[in-house]
């Protein structure tokens, strides 16, 4: 069933609540918060709303939240959600497009279960998720896309072996284009295609056929033909594969709108991120998984001091001002476990309210959606977590899944653990 078959979403009414939404430092206690229809339709101090004089009485739900706090609903800026973790090699080539794709549903449900309401695919995802999402038919975060990443031959986005095999022939798979007016090519195929995004390989990376993250990738040129392309079909913006320090500085130079990873900024491409306000994406979630046993032992060793230096670096680059956003690389890292980036974002030095502002305010204002969703105000679109922690003093709390007591989505209930919005609590005002 659609969503938009069901009965029109009650008038919600959460009282005295203390909300958390990013934009401040401090929260904001004993606040009632109305939403009505799809959108969050005042936030007043306790008491003070007159509810009667604004929404008819007979559908409004109350929710008593003394104690509770209130969030934005989340975004996570890197997920992959046609991928799973679990996915046995080469399913890609051998598995049926279908079985990819529906392996997607549950993935897209704990998803939002775990409190993300919008998120941003970096690959993998076509136009028909985002559009099945919009439409209801299945239950899961509103996505942009980014359909699939812009490689050199050679590059990370380049998924054939040495004999010329491709490993991947799926949507996910990398369009390969060497020379700027390929790359033109390349970037008006993925927007005739839906792209929201455009996403480049800028550097090699610790997954996939190439498996060094200082190895090249787009020349600057090229990642200028990429960003001028993309601002002339009006997209988001560019997002930057960039793990090596060289290629992080050629994308941030080209004026690509976020670098995803990061891992080894150098000091010098951070300040120029400060000035331009170019977004980090460090998907600690996939950077802290345990390293890969596998090959030989100097390999193994490789990637565990690169995982250490890039923790030196991000942390470093998480201090500098440079504006960041939470995103997990979740098919890569597990889904549904989102919200487990804010403790790490959080260790590596940002504050429990910065961290929250990562993965709500300033993911929205990435994706140009902050007139739309990202903060708890009134004439926002009513995406909304309400959670029994206090996100503040156990930011490593939020990540559990039990933690995420109800979740709102464009004004509907998706998630009620505790059923604390069932008939029972229903009356009037
Ligand atoms: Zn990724």
């Amino acid at each position: 069933m659609r969503q938009d078959e069901y009965a029109p979403a009650p008038t919600l009414l959460l009282r005295n609540v203390t909300v958390v939404d990013g934009s401040a430092e401090s929260p904001a206690p004993g606040r009632d918060v109305l939403v009505e229809g799809d959108r969050i339709r005042a936030v007043a101090p306790t008491g003070t709303l007159d509810v009667p004089a604004v929404v008819s009485p007979a559908r409004l739900r109350i929710l008593e939240a003394a104690g509770r706090t209130l969030l934005p609903g989340f975004f996570d800026c890197h997920v992959h959600v046609s991928t799973s973790p679990e996915a046995a090699r080469f399913d890609t080539v051998l598995a049926p497009e279908s079985l990819l794709t529906l392996r997607s549903v549950p993935a897209l449900s704990a998803t939002l279960d775990a409190g993300i309401t919008s998120a941003r695919d970096l690959a993998g995802a076509d136009s028909g998720f985002r559009d099945a999402l919009d439409a209801g038919y299945v239950r899961g975060p509103k996505l942009q896309i980014a359909l699939r990443i812009l490689s050199i031959t050679g590059g990370h986005g380049d998924w054939r072996t040495v004999t010329g095999t491709p490993l991947d022939s799926g949507p996910g798979a990398g369009a390969v284009a060497d020379s700027p007016d390929e790359f033109v090519r390349a970037t008006r195929e993925v927007v005739r295609q839906g792209a929201d995004w455009v996403k480049v390989a800028a550097t090699g990376g610790m997954t996939g056929p190439r498996r060094a993250p200082e190895s090249g990738g787009l020349t600057e040129a090229e990642l200028r033909a990429v960003v001028t392309e993309a601002e002339r079909h009006g997209v988001v913006g560019v997002a930057a594969h960039a793990q090596g320090a060289a290629g992080i500085t050629a994308a941030v130079r080209a004026g690509v709108r976020s670098i995803e990873h990061g891992y080894l900024v150098d000091d010098a491409t951070l300040d120029e991120m400060g000035e331009r306000g170019t977004y980090l994406v460090p998907t600690l979630s996939a950077l802290t998984r345990p390293v890969r046993q596998d090959g030989p032992p100097h390999l193994v060793e490789q990637r565990r001091r690169l995982r250490e230096t890039a923790l030196e670096r991000l942390s470093i680059a998480l201090t500098s001002g440079v504006p960041v956003v939470l995103g997990t690389d979740a098919g890569i890292a597990p889904h549904g476990r989102n919200l487990r980036e804010l403790a790490l974002l959080v260790r590596l030095g940002l504050s429990p309210a910065t961290a929250i502002a990562a993965g709500t305010c300033v993911a929205a204002r990435m994706c140009r959606l902050d007139d739309e969703v990202g903060t708890v105000r009134a004439g926002l679109r009513a995406d909304l977590v309400l959670t029994d922690v206090d996100p503040l003093t156990d930011i490593a709390a939020l990540g559990e899944l039990d933690a995420i007591r109800t979740v709102i989505q464009g004004g509907r209930v998706v998630k009620d653990v505790a059923s604390d919005l069932g008939a029972g609590q229903e009356r009037a005002a």
